[in-house]
């Protein structure tokens, strides 16, 4: 099992030792912890995921991959200092994309941000994690896929985060990748199950996380829906591809 999607900055490392237990591997994302005033800020925060959370994790067992990217919340001033920092970052063995990209608000300068990491999504041939606010979520990712679609992109490794019962249809229509995540206040894991069961045709497109961090979260979230999603009859075919194989897959992921 994988958890596409935590924030291992903001858990203690008993909580990574609980996910070692159970998982193979989980991707930490860069997001928001701070106010990125400067570029300073940002790069220190990115940094920390890059080397000491892999140290964090190497201690407990826990197989810890990484996405690198500007989040919505958290666009520091320098933004083609960023993109360029970013180059170099991906260059780290265990960095196999970029994210937490995406809008929040939707205003000018966010759009202008994500577009440009999009377009060295395009060039790096990476993919890419698109983050959906829990506030406006249908109107947002209209705007978020309309302005993917201007772009003509080849790469469709993106997958679009924190999607809900209807924006699941949308991305999965646009050819995109869907993410589930089991959370207070986005999906239980009944309704992941629900929502994997509806779209079982695109089993190899949909993936599942905890998105956890310093919010209220599950840090189990991925093997408590597979255990649902057991319990409920989904095939043990579809459960490995959402649980497993297509992140393996989509990340390229160097596991077993
Ligand atoms: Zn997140």
């Amino acid at each position: 099992m994988i958890d596409t999607h935590i924030h291992s900055d903001t858990r203690g490392l008993e909580d990574l030792e609980l996910m070692a237990m159970c998982l193979d591997a989980v991707i930490t994302l860069a997001h928001d912890p701070f106010e990125m005033k400067s570029i300073k800020v940002w790069e220190a925060h990115v940094e920390k995921i890059l080397f000491n959370e892999l140290e964090r994790a190497k201690k407990v067992g826990l197989n810890l991959f990484v996405c690198v990217g500007m989040h919505p919340r958290a666009i520091p001033p320098e933004v083609d200092e960023a993109l360029d920092k970013i180059k170099n970052y991906v260059k780290y063995d265990n960095v196999v994309g970029i994210g937490e990209i995406g809008l929040e608000k939707a205003t000018k300068e966010e759009k202008e941000v994500f577009i440009k990491q999009l377009m060295l999504v395009e060039e790096l041939k990476l993919p890419a994690v698109v983050h959906t606010p829990r506030r406006n979520k249908e109107e947002i990712t209209k705007i978020i896929l309309d302005e993917i679609s201007t772009l003509n992109l080849k790469n469709k490794d993106i997958v679009i985060e924190h999607c809900n019962k209807e924006t699941t249809k949308w991305v999965l229509d646009e050819g995109f990748y869907v993410g589930l995540t089991v959370q207070p206040g986005k999906l239980t894991p009944l309704e992941a199950v629900e929502i994997v069961k509806e779209n079982k045709d695109f089993a190899n497109k949909i993936l599942l996380n905890s998105d956890c961090s310093s919010n209220a979260s599950d840090v189990l979230a991925v093997p408590r829906t597979v255990l649902k999603m057991k319990i409920n009859g989904i095939k043990k075919e579809i459960i490995n591809k959402v649980a497993h194989k297509n992140a393996v897959d989509l990340f390229r992921l160097n596991i077993e």
